[in-house]
């Protein structure tokens, strides 16, 4: 996997860049957990199901089907928590599909583990990208701290550091230009 933070950040960057109007706790929570909460199939160890089933790890859960699910049910529940009118929920949920859609992309960029189930459950091949220059994130919070972690999180700020700084840049300074106008 490509480690959660950098998930998140990915998330929080897109959120931030086409925030609706109306944006709380509940959205920016959305914009990080979307792209992010894939990884939680990682239970699915101690549980004994096999890294290379359609319910392991980077299995069904980081498919760009779970992806539409995930993101269209959330905007569906956040539409109508909020109330929020027909246009605001569609443009929830097209950013929502997409967020939760960058997980499987994003981790077929790394170098080790198995392929990601994108096409499941319509099509059970693990993929890669023929590039991969991110370094595949140690499983387990113990692994993660050691050498190889910070090996990984120096290297994803490497490769996504400068493109979500550019973007956060430039959606502020578009939105100061419009203050402005
Ligand atoms: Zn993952």
């Amino acid at each position: 996997m490509t480690t959660v933070i950098t998930h998140a950040a990915v998330g929080l960057a897109l959120g931030h860049a086409v925030r609706p109007a109306r944006c709380g706790h509940r959205y920016w929570l959305a914009c990080a957990l979307l792209p992010a909460i894939q990884d939680a199939d990682v239970i699915g160890f101690p549980m004994g199901i096999a890294y290379g089933d359609l319910l392991g790890h980077r299995g069904l859960s980081h498919s760009l089907a779970f992806a539409a699910f995930l993101g269209l049910a959330t905007a569906l529940s956040m539409g109508w928590w909020e109330k929020r009118d027909w246009r605001q929920t569609r443009h929830l949920a097209i950013l929502f599909v997409v967020l939760a859609a960058s997980h499987g992309p994003m981790d077929m960029l790394t170098n080790g583990g198995l392929g990601i189930a994108l096409l499941a459950p319509f099509d059970g091949q693990r993929y890669f990208w023929d590039w991969r220059p991110i370094l595949v994130s140690p499983i387990g919070l113990k692994n993660f701290l050691s050498p190889w972690g910070l090996a990984v999180v120096l290297n994803e700020l490497r490769w996504f550091g400068p493109p979500l700084g550019l973007l956060v840049a430039f959606t502020l300074f578009r939105r100061y230009r419009a203050r402005k106008a």
